[in-house]
């Protein structure tokens, strides 16, 4: 809000939080990842993240409108645990299934050609790692903006119409499944160790809880590297030349390369959505795209659509 009317403390408060929360996640991960049960200490710190970026929400809002209740509380859950725990059943608790991924798949990937710098120290194999998984997340997430097939699962995300930390996760299980692959499959072949994995997990899942956290927070350089609320909050936007943009998840790089990234020096828009309709309850939320109908109402087309002449796909697929 206006930043005029607040004490010092907390504009202090709003500049330190973003980098404060990301340090002690990736504090609290290494910690996790020394203990003998890696995934279940790694879940703890995300879900203590969680519960105080959900405090923070309340204290010092973004939006005072996003702290409304939408009635998608439960789909938002469901869809983080069946995306992201769908692995480890028992302790489907978020975020840690890129993880999990990568311990079982990794020792049954070989390498075929061994490219990897595993003599760098792991800090800078991390952020080869990263850029490279970037790329591959911002390659899914662009397609999933710029083509009807992809834009049918990635609707889910942008449906909703107030950001805050539990609704970070809300991904159709289709949309979450290409954009694993993506990132993950091009560390495979060049030899990542599994460190690089779980560390690339740990600061996917904290960058992640941070861009759909409604804390008003100030991030001004951060923004030119990393993905923070303030881009992310345009990615949400309905006007389709804001909400286009910002596709990376992590680091905003390839935005940079690629000329998406987007900035402006003005508010992101609290109205956001999309011009179709998402199907109401879980179930039905993830078999939507699967039938004609349900395409037809996520590109917010009418039923007879077929013999009407071609949409504007641009303000379909608006975000
Ligand atoms: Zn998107
Ligand atoms: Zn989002």
């Amino acid at each position: 809000m206006a930043n005029q009317s607040k004490a010092p403390i907390y504009i202090a408060f709003s500049w330190i939080l973003w980098p404060a929360l990301f340090a002690v996640g990736l504090t609290g991960a290494g910690l996790a990842f020394r203990t003998s049960a890696p995934l279940l200490w790694f879940n703890v710190v995300y879900l203590t993240i969680v519960a105080a970026i959900a405090f923070l929400e309340r204290v010092m809002p973004y939006e005072q409108q996003w702290l409304h209740r939408d009635g998608e509380t439960l789909n938002d859950i469901a869809h983080t645990l069946l995306n992201k725990g769908g692995v480890q059943i028992v302790a489907a608790i978020g975020a840690s299934a890129p993880i999990a991924i990568a311990t079982v798949a990794r020792p049954i990937f070989s390498s075929p050609a061994h490219v990897w710098p595993d003599a760098w120290p792991i800090g800078l194999q991390v952020v080869m790692g990263l850029i490279v998984a970037e790329l591959g997340l911002y390659i899914a997430h662009r397609a999933a903006h710029e083509t009807l097939s992809l834009w049918r699962f990635h609707a889910l995300h942008h449906s909703v119409e107030r950001l805050w930390v539990v609704n970070t996760g809300r991904f159709h299980l289709v949309d979450s499944v290409v954009k694993i692959g993506l990132s993950q499959l091009p560390l495979y072949l060049l030899g990542a160790p599994l460190p690089v994995f779980l560390w690339i997990g740990a600061v996917t899942a904290f960058i992640g809880l941070l861009t759909h956290c409604n804390i008003d927070v100030r991030t001004r350089p951060l923004d030119l590297i990393f993905s923070t609320p303030r881009l992310h909050r345009w990615h949400h936007s309905r006007v389709l030349a804001e909400g286009n943009t910002n596709y990376g998840e992590n680091l905003v790089l390839w935005d940079q390369i690629f000329g998406t990234y987007f900035n402006p020096d003005r508010r992101p828009p609290a109205d956001i959505g999309i011009s179709g309709r998402i199907a109401d309850g879980f179930l039905a939320q993830l078999l939507q795209p699967f039938s004609a109908s349900g395409f037809r109402q996520i590109l917010g087309r009418k039923a007879d659509v077929d013999s009407l002449p071609p949409p504007k796909l641009g303000r379909q697929r608006q975000d």
